[in-house]
């Protein structure tokens, strides 16, 4: 492949993206107090609002950190994108298509109704009724542990810990997924014990990470699966292909298209404040803003990430050679 340098993108040098980053990033700490943090989950509720971080790695060049790139958050629905790269390199596309969609929903996150009224199985795995569904599958083959230390092996970050607090907090108010569970086993999609697949979703849901570890992970996905501190390939081409495509259109709840508009970087985003973006052999970002919008999107985080796709030339349908250029002839 040609070097992106070559093909005309714009990687500017360390000092000069210090200063969009930081720039951005003071831009975006304004728009903080129009979210709100998740309350749903009474854990969540006592996290402070005005705290954002990024940690950003260019994939040629160095790290660049700002803010609170390294308070520790709970993955939330993040860590679906975890299960789903289990359950791919495990079972193969096609056991996992079997029980979810790869379709945006357009609907909550936590939505019930578009999935008894209009489908058998859920849209897709980046939803609620998408990784339990996705749970249902790795329960009986996969431990915890297991998806603990895969976790701290994708995220480069071995201080990965279970939030326990978070979890029972969680476990005392999620009727809404319970319910979402049992209907999924009315429909035959999910064949083990409904209560222990909760359990298994909402543990991964609680493991406390950092911005950085995100954008370790990130890193891993925007260089095909494989991690360049250890040089050892992860996933395969395949899981990390679906992976990135799916987190482009779904990955942002009912968000995603207008957030692809804006962006145009395939993320992932979690109740907790956290983004997992991956910008495609240019750069992996991990985002903490707990602040969220009215989708559970970091309403700040969102805001630095427009900033720095369009500063740093990350939008994944950027095109140098095209994008300023003057239409001779008017369609219209
Ligand atoms: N644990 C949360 C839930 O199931 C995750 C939701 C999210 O991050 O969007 O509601």
């Amino acid at each position: 492949m040609t070097p992106l340098v070559e093909q005309g993108y714009v990687m500017k040098d360390r000092e000069e993206t210090i200063r969009i980053v930081t720039e951005a990033y003071e831009e975006a700490r304004k728009v903080i107090p129009e979210g709100h943090v998740a309350t749903y989950i009474p854990e969540l509720g006592k996290v402070d609002p005005n705290q954002l971080g990024i940690c950003l790695y260019r994939l040629d060049k160095e790290k660049i950190c700002v803010g609170d790139y390294n308070v520790r958050f709970t993955m939330q629905s993040v860590s679906k994108v975890i299960s789903l790269c289990v359950a791919l390199e495990l079972l193969g596309p096609d056991k996992v298509f079997d029980v979810v969609g790869a379709e945006p929903s357009g609907e909550a996150f936590n939505s019930i109704a578009e999935l008894d009224l209009n489908s058998n199985k859920p849209y897709n795995p980046l939803i609620n009724s998408g990784a339990l569904a996705v749970a249902g599958l790795l329960v009986d083959k996969v431990s915890f542990y297991d998806m603990l230390s895969f976790a701290k092996k994708l995220c480069v970050d071995d201080e990965i810990t279970f939030n326990e607090a978070a979890y029972e907090s969680e476990m005392k108010t999620c009727s809404r997924n319970r319910a979402i569970g049992y209907l999924l086993e009315s429909k035959d999609i999910i064949k083990t014990d409904v209560e222990e697949t909760l359990k298994f979703y909402t543990k991964l849901c609680s493991l406390n990470v950092t911005a950085e570890s995100l954008a370790n992970f990130a890193k891993i996905l925007a260089s095909d699966g494989v991690c360049a501190k250890t040089g050892q390939r992860y996933l395969s081409g395949r899981t990390v292909r679906i992976v990135k495509t799916l987190m482009l259109t779904c990955g942002m709840y009912d968000g995603s298209g207008t957030y692809a508009i804006k962006v145009g970087i395939p993320t992932k985003s979690g109740v907790g404040g956290g983004l997992l973006c991956v910008s495609d052999k240019r750069a992996g970002i991990g985002v903490f803003g707990p602040a969220l919008d009215a989708q559970g999107n970091s309403i700040a985080g969102i805001n630095l990430l427009e900033r720095i796709s369009q500063h740093l030339s990350l939008n994944l349908f950027y095109d140098p050679d095209w994008e300023d250029v003057e239409i001779k002839e008017k369609l219209v």
